[in-house]
C-alpha cells in the first residue's frame, strides 16, 4: 500500500515543458558522461548554457540535487556512473526531427507514472501501485461526462482520491460515487501533491488555477470514450530490479504516441491559412483557443482593449461585451507557462480578431524568411510579437 503520495518539491521551473525539453537537449548533448564530481564541470556547464537555468546550489554536484527532476519526468537516468537519456528524453530533444508536443508528451507520461516511484529511495519492485494522474483524471472524466465540466480541489485530491486508496487501475464508474473520506496530508505532501499536478496541467487541456485542476474540455471534444479510456489505463509493465533500469524502461517509447483528444472544436476552417497543416502552428491555436485560458484572462483583465492596435472594443462595436481574442506569446510549441500559482497569464495576450489574424500572417512570413518552423526562444517570439505591433500603421 502506498503510504503517501510524492513528488519532487520545489523544482516547478524546471519542470516547465519548455525547460523540460532544453534539459533533454542538454542531456542528449551529455550522454554516457560521468555523473561524479569528476564530471560534474562538464554536465552543470551543458545544461546552466543549455537552459539558462542555475541548477543551484553548486556545493553538491548537480545530478545530486537534479536526478530527481530528470528521473520524475522519466527523461534520464544513471548506469554504473554514466548517465543516460531514455529514448522519450530523446524524443523531446528533437533527435531524428520527430519532436514531440506537450499533449503528446503527457498522453506517454500519465500511464506511466506511478507510486512509489522508482525516482524515489523507496521503490520496490514488488509494492501495489498508484497511478496518481490516472486517477485523478478517471475521476474529472467521469465528473465531466456526468455535468458537462469538472475541477478538483487540491483538499479533494486527498478526501476522495488519497484517502480512497484509488490506484488508478479502477473503471471509471468506481470514481462516480466516491464518498470523502478524512485524510490529512502527511508532512510535505501537500506541496508535492499540488505540484505534480501543476505540472500535469500543463496538457492544453488541464488548467491550475484557484487551487483546482480544472479539465478544459467541452463535451464535443470526447468523441471517443475509448481513446480516452485507453489514454488513462495505467500502463502495467514488468518491473525491473533497480530505480535506474525501471526509469529506462518506463521511458522507452515502443508504439507511435497518441494524443486522446482532436480538439476539433477548437479549429475553424480559416486557420489553414496561418497553420498550413504543419503541428507547431495547430498547436499554437489548440493552446490559445483554450475555453479556460480565455476565462482565466478576462477575469483579470476585463477590459476589451487589444494590445496591438489598443482599441476598445466595446467603444467601437457598443453591441458587443467582450470580442478579444488571447494570443500566446512564446514560442508556438510551447505550453503555457506555469507557476507555483498554477496556469499563469503572463505570456498571454487579448488582441481584437483582425490584430490577431494578422500577427499571424506576420509570423508565418518570418519563418519563411528565416527558413524556421518556429522561434528558437521565448525572447525570438516576443521580439518578433514586438515588430509585429510596431510596424502597424495606426
Ligand atoms: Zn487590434
Ligand atoms: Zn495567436
Amino acid at each position: 500500500m502506498v503510504k503517501r503520495w510524492r513528488w519532487d518539491q520545489g523544482r516547478l521551473t524546471y519542470f516547465r515543458f519548455e525547460n523540460i525539453k532544453k534539459i533533454c537537449e542538454g542531456l542528449v548533448e551529455l550522454e554516457g558522461s560521468n555523473i561524479g564530481r569528476d564530471g560534474d564541470p562538464f554536465i552543470r556547464e551543458v545544461l546552466t548554457s543549455r537552459t539558462g537555468l542555475s541548477f543551484a546550489p553548486t556545493t553538491y554536484t548537480l545530478w545530486r540535487n537534479y536526478a530527481r527532476v530528470f528521473a520524475c519526468a522519466l527523461i534520464a537516468t544513471q548506469l554504473d556512473g554514466n548517465l543516460r537519456v531514455t529514448d522519450i528524453g530523446q524524443r523531446l530533444a528533437g533527435v531524428d526531427s520527430s519532436e514531440i508536443d506537450v499533449d503528446e508528451y503527457f498522453s506517454f507520461w500519465i500511464p506511466r507514472f506511478y507510486l512509489p516511484s522508482p525516482a524515489f529511495q523507496d521503490y520496490t519492485p514488488s509494492d501495489n501501485r498508484v497511478f496518481p494522474l490516472c486517477a485523478v483524471l478517471k475521476y474529472l472524466f467521469a465528473q465531466l461526462l456526468e455535468h458537462g465540466e469538472a475541477l478538483i480541489e487540491l483538499s479533494q485530491v486527498f478526501s476522495l482520491i488519497i484517502g480512497n486508496n484509488c490506484n488508478g487501475c479502477e473503471p471509471l464508474e468506481h470514481y462516480r460515487a466516491l464518498k470523502m473520506v478524512e485524510r490529512l496530508p502527511i508532512g510535505d505532501e501537500e506541496r508535492q501533491v499540488r505540484e505534480m499536478l501543476i505540472f500535469a496541467s500543463q496538457m492544453s487541456w488541464l488548467k491550475w488555477y484557484s487551487g483546482a485542476l480544472i479539465i478544459d474540455l467541452v463535451r464535443d471534444d470526447l468523441q471517443s470514450i475509448e481513446d480516452l479510456l485507453g489514454f488513462v489505463e495505467p500502463l502495467q509493465n514488468h518491473r525491473s530490479p533497480t530505480q535506474q533500469q525501471e526509469i529506462l524502461a518506463l521511458g522507452r517509447v515502443t508504439a507511435e504516441i497518441k494524443e486522446p483528444f482532436s480538439l476539433a472544436t477548437r479549429e475553424i476552417p480559416e486557420d489553414i491559412l496561418f497553420t498550413e497543416a504543419r503541428k507547431v502552428r495547430v498547436t499554437h491555436l489548440r493552446t490559445e483557443r483554450s475555453p479556460q485560458l480565455r476565462r482565466l484572462y478576462f477575469s483579470r483583465n476585463p477590459l476589451p482593449v487589444c494590445d496591438m492596435c489598443t482599441c476598445d472594443m466595446r467603444q467601437r462595436y457598443p453591441w458587443t461585451s467582450n470580442i478579444l481574442e488571447v494570443h500566446h506569446l512564446l514560442p508556438l510549441s510551447s505550453a503555457i507557462t506555469i507557476t507555483g500559482a498554477g496556469t499563469s497569464i503572463e505570456d498571454v495576450v487579448g488582441l481584437c480578431p483582425n490584430c490577431h489574424r494578422s500577427v499571424h500572417v506576420y509570423y508565418k512570413q518570418w519563418f519563411e524568411r528565416n527558413l524556421v518552423d518556429d522561434f528558437s526562444s521565448k525572447d525570438e517570439a516576443k521580439e518578433v510579437y514586438q515588430l509585429a505591433k510596431e510596424a502597424i500603421r495606426l
